[in-house]
């Protein structure tokens, strides 16, 4: 997979895009909160769609009937740090060692439960991580670190 300089908040905003058109999205606010001068970063632009948009979609299925979701994203030492929060109905403790793990899905239907962990190794391979927190009944977090230099190439 090829890595080129590309703006992250670019390729965050076509998810954001492509997902929010979806009846699922209907009722979510978004809301984003850019750093104002984030440098270009060395992106697989593909994936990293692919990534923002599984968890945007994750996300707004978690708000059945509304929420906001906030994306976030701070500049820091050495990586970027982007938060994913939701108001959505959260995850269980036994359920959050899991949802990283292949085919782990609590959906009944069109679960496959393979975009968090395709999203993980997507993540791995540039470099970054990513960690997830939740509180039942108050939303979700996701914080995605990618690094401002590839370190793997
Ligand atoms: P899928 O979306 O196909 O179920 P994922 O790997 O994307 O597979 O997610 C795995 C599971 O993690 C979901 O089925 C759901 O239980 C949980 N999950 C992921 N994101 C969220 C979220 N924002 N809020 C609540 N649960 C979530
Ligand atoms: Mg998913």
């Amino acid at each position: 997979p090829e890595k080129t300089s590309c703006s992250l908040h670019q390729v965050i905003d076509e998810s954001i895009n492509l997902i929010s058109q979806q009846p699922i999205a209907q009722n979510v606010d978004f809301v984003r909160n850019y750093h104002p001068e984030l440098p270009a970063l060395p992106l697989d632009r593909g994936q990293i769609r692919q990534v923002f948009m599984n968890l945007v979609m994750n996300a707004c299925q978690a708000m059945p009937s509304g929420g906001t979701l906030t994306i976030q994203s701070v500049l820091e030492e050495h990586d970027v740090l982007v938060e994913v929060g939701d108001t959505g109905f959260g995850i269980e403790e036994e359920q959050l060692k899991q949802i990283f793990d292949p085919f782990f899905t609590t959906k009944e239907r069109d679960g496959t439960g393979l975009g968090l962990s395709i999203s993980y190794g997507i993540i791995e391979n540039h470099g970054g991580s990513i960690k997830v927190r939740s509180v039942l009944g108050e939303g979700t977090t996701f914080s995605i670190r990618l690094p401002l230099k590839s370190q793997l190439d």
